[in-house]
């Protein structure tokens, strides 16, 4: 029987695996598809406090693993199939293989929202992509023109990022201003290679026949023209998802799939706390998540001391 489950290992989830291992929990910790979480596709992170020079997010995270490691956490590459929260021990299913716990710290993080396009989809891989830090370098966008989607601070990091390697680099919003801080968008609508596209949305992408991206359908949301703008590649930067399918049905989510959070870090299930990007629609911060894990760390631990009691 496993003291704790953390189920992810972003910011949130490694902060509670550290505080939880140094509790003497022993914390068992599930990395999902992405260890280290999206901070991971991120290039450099200018705003964790400590690194006044920035740090690569790769790094960051794979610095925090090992401190967190360093007292005892153990993370798995491992997958949570199922959870059935209604009675304890909980019960998952990892990897097809059962483990009985007495508490959980949901820190599952959140993925990227899609433009819900079908060639989309069928170009995912193709030329449309939701990572410039992963997939920026490939031939395909060297010496090209590609488009960014988005006016929050991810679109202006994607941005500013791809025109390292491509020849002009279109931001398309749907609004005539950027709502990312004002730092990131100053800077990017500095840089002479981001030509910004206003109230537009993009509502198609070619050419899937192809097999590969060779533009954009825009709509201009003020006028309804459409036009058409070539580039090989199309970076989708338009917010996230909370990560929660699975506990749908097992513990209150809001409307948008966020897990509900009161008092600090407790969930509608007593037991299960949760922390960072999968229970935050506000902040969204490396910073935030990493102080909401070691939170929910520290309530798990009082919950746990508090019934052996
Ligand atoms: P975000 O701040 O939620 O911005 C999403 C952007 O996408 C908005 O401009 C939004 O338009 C647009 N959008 C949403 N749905 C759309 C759709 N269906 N079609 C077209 N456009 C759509 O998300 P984010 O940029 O990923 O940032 C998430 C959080 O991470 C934020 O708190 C941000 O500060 C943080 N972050 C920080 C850094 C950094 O500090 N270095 C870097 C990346 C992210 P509207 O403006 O019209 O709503």
């Amino acid at each position: 029987m496993e003291n704790v489950v953390i189920i992810g290992t972003g910011c949130a989830g490694l902060t509670a695996a550290l505080y939880t291992a140094r509790a003497n929990l022993n914390p068992l910790v599930l990395t999902g598809l992405l260890p280290g979480g999206l901070l991971t596709t991120t290039s450099i992170v200018e705003n964790f406090p400590g690194f006044p020079e920035g740090i690569d997010g790769y790094e960051l995270m794979t610095r925090m693993q090992k401190q967190a490691e360093r007292f005892g956490a153990r993370v798995k590459f491992e997958t949570l199939d199922s959870i059935d929260l209604s009675q304890r021990p909980f019960v998952l299913t990892v990897d097809g293989e059962r483990v009985e716990t007495k508490t959980v710290i949901i820190s599952s993080g959140a993925g990227h929202r899609h433009l819900e396009l079908e060639n989309e989809r069928l170009l995912e891989k193709k030329g449309v992509t939701f990572c410039a830090t992963c997939d920026g370098a490939l031939p395909m966008f060297r010496n090209q023109p590609v488009v960014v989607v988005g006016g929050g601070d991810s679109a202006c990091e994607e941005a500013s990022y791809l025109t390292r390697f491509a020849s002009v680099v279109y931001l398309v919003h749907r609004r005539d201003s950027l709502r990312a801080s004002r730092i990131m968008a100053e800077r990017t609508l500095a840089n002479p290679k981001i030509k910004p596209i206003w109230n537009s949305a993009v509502v198609d992408i070619l050419d899937v026949k192809q097999d590969k991206v060779t533009g954009v359908q825009l709509r201009n949301l003020v006028t309804g023209a459409e036009t058409t703008l070539d580039c090989t590649g199309v970076f989708v930067a338009i917010g996230h998802v909370p990560n929660t399918q699975v506990f749908r049905g097992q513990i209150e989510l809001d409307a948008n799939g966020y897990v509900i959070r009161k008092n600090g870090s407790e969930t509608s299930v007593n037991g299960v706390f949760v922390a960072g990007d999968c229970s935050d629609p506000v902040y969204r911060q490396a910073i935030t998540a990493a102080g909401m894990g070691c939170a929910a760390a520290i309530d798990c631990e009082r919950f746990l001391a508090a019934e052996a009691i």
